[in-house]
């Protein structure tokens, strides 16, 4: 017997075969649609909320109509013959107009109430927000629209591939998955419509006080330390943590945040990722499998894309800031040169000479008579561990960078361990770390570069023991503060000509990386700054 299909799921595919795709491999939204639609619902959940004659929350099944669902409410008349009613919340509708969608779903349900030997007098949807009730009568051409509907669905879920975005499609902005499907971004050029950000007013937390310990309580994460409070914040503003060095969570605020499908990023104290928790359940499952393929097969035009933008951000920061002509003609040279390189190989080369041209000249960026007051020594990057306070700096940046790479890659369901310009065989969160490249020079050296000219960091903020620098407390916050600034401050996307922030253009970049996975990018571009 096949699988019985939830006619909610069938709606969906009436409003769109992408849309029950992407809600068929779990892709979630927090929009403003959404959560009106959540709220909408909550009365008709509830089935204690039922009255004589008004029942609330009724399952229906059919296995003729190869459906299952719920009424969120059924009428009895005097004949104890039932009319369904549908909640429906459509806060960007100026009218209450019944869709093909929803006469697709009321079909379905009061097909299914018939099935199960139930009298149906009619059908109706409830527009909470207009409070209007519009009755749908039916006739046999929509039950065949529905049964239709019902087998495109069963061919939407069994396909190997997404289905590809509308194109050009008004009903897309009325569409709550519009954020997670970029149906204009897919031709990779301006995008005119109005973009929906995914919650402008959440933010990132992180946790950096060595010794506190914080906790969830009563809808407010808290942090304290020796019995004072330190802060509180309301867990719905909250979009992810950044755990920093030795800071406590309790497993209730873990289980809460998981909950609440956000992520846990783990660093030390000098911004090396560490660690992460994911939700057990996140989307795109089956995308998941292909990129572990395709990362085993390798994509170089993906690994192409990455170096390229990244030496193209180089050269942009290099010539913005810094004084060095000829190395930015030179790392412009590279970038070309990126986008032909034959192998992964040839591809480091041209990385690495980038980056030793790149960093030769970083001190340039930073102003002279910092650079003299401070005693800033720098010319080659030291990882691990840090010689100089420019590369304590640079190293405690871009750990934050990876933290929001990875809590990208995470919520559109990506692995970040299988990547393309990285070897997944070293064991580190590769894909991150590829799409961390576009984003090194544009967000993290602009971080280090402005914290050091505007003085929000200091040299004293740095020690330095037996060759190893290492950022004190006072320069971590300065940095974090820094860098919440620029990651959540808007720039003019150099591709779709929309206003972005740099937290949401990095989960583009991997949505898109996305989408060439699953079928519907055509090519993969990498984010260049001007
Ligand atoms: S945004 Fe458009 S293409 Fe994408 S799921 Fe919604 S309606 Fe379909």
């Amino acid at each position: 017997m096949s699988e019985l299909i939830p006619i909610s799921m069938v709606a969906h595919q009436a409003f769109c075969p992408r849309r029950a795709w992407l809600e068929a491999v779990g892709e979630t939204t927090d929009t403003h649609q959404v959560a009106v639609g959540v709220q909408a619902h909550v009365p008709a959940d509830d089935p204690s909320g039922s009255r004589s004659r008004r029942y609330r929350a009724v399952d229906v099944v059919s296995h003729d109509l190869g459906v299952v669902g719920r009424c969120d409410t059924v009428e009895l008349d005097d004949d104890a013959a039932m009319t369904v009613v549908e909640h429906k919340a459509t806060p960007v509708r100026r009218r209450p107009e019944v869709t093909e969608a929803m006469r697709v779903q009321v079909a379905l349900l009061a097909g299914a109430l018939a099935d199960m030997g139930y009298p149906v007098a009619g059908q109706a949807i409830y527009f909470t927000n207009h409070h209007t009730r519009v009755d749908v009568p039916l006739t046999p051409a929509d039950m065949e629209l529905a049964r239709e509907m019902v087998a495109a669905t069963a061919r939407t879920l069994a396909a190997e591939d997404a289905p590809p975005p509308l194109e050009d499609h008004r009903r897309c902005s009325r569409c709550s998955h519009i954020s997670v499907c970029l149906p204009d971004e897919r031709p990779l050029a301006p995008v005119t419509r109005r973009i929906v950000v995914a919650d402008p007013d959440t933010q990132i937390l992180h946790l950096t006080t060595p010794g506190s310990r914080a906790y969830v309580t009563r809808g407010r994460i808290e942090v304290s330390k020796s019995g004072e409070k330190l802060g509180t914040y309301p867990i719905e503003r909250v979009q992810g943590l950044v755990v920093h060095g030795n800071v406590d969570l309790s497993s209730g605020l873990i289980r809460e945040v998981l909950w609440r499908s956000l992520s846990v990023v783990w660093c030390t104290s000098s911004g090396r990722v560490s660690g992460w928790a994911r939700p057990a359940q996140g989307p795109n499952g089956g995308p998941r499998l292909r990129q572990h393929v395709a990362s085993h097969h390798g994509r170089i035009d993906l690994a192409r894309q990455f170096v390229a933008a990244k030496v193209a951000n180089q050269a942009t920061l290099l010539r913005r800031h810094g004084d060095a002509p000829a190395t930015v003609t030179r790392l412009r040279e590279l970038q070309r040169e990126a986008l032909e390189a034959p192998s992964l190989t040839d591809l480091f080369g041209i990385e690495g000479d980038a980056a030793a041209r790149y960093f030769e000249h970083f001190l340039t960026m930073l102003k002279p008579r910092v650079v003299a007051a401070e005693e800033l020594t720098f010319s080659v990057r030291t990882r691990r561990p840090a010689r100089d306070p420019i590369n304590a700096a640079l190293n405690f940046c871009y750990g934050l960078l990876t933290a929001d790479m990875l809590r990208a890659v995470v919520a559109c369901g990506l692995d970040p361990h299988a990547g393309f310009l990285h070897s997944s065989g070293r064991n580190k969160p590769a894909l991150a770390l590829d799409l961390v490249e576009e984003f090194r020079a544009a967000v993290a050296d602009s971080v280090v570069t402005n914290a050091f000219n505007n003085g929000e960091i200091r040299a004293r903020d740095f020690s330095t023991v037996l060759g190893t620098t290492r950022l004190g407390d006072r320069g971590r916050r300065a940095l974090i503060s820094g860098y919440e600034r620029r990651v959540t401050g808007t720039f003019r996307h150099p591709l779709f000509g929309y206003d972005v922030t740099w937290l949401r253009a990095m989960e583009i970049q991997a949505r898109l990386v996305l989408g060439v996975i699953d079928g519907t990018q055509p090519r993969y571009q990498g984010i260049k700054i001007r």
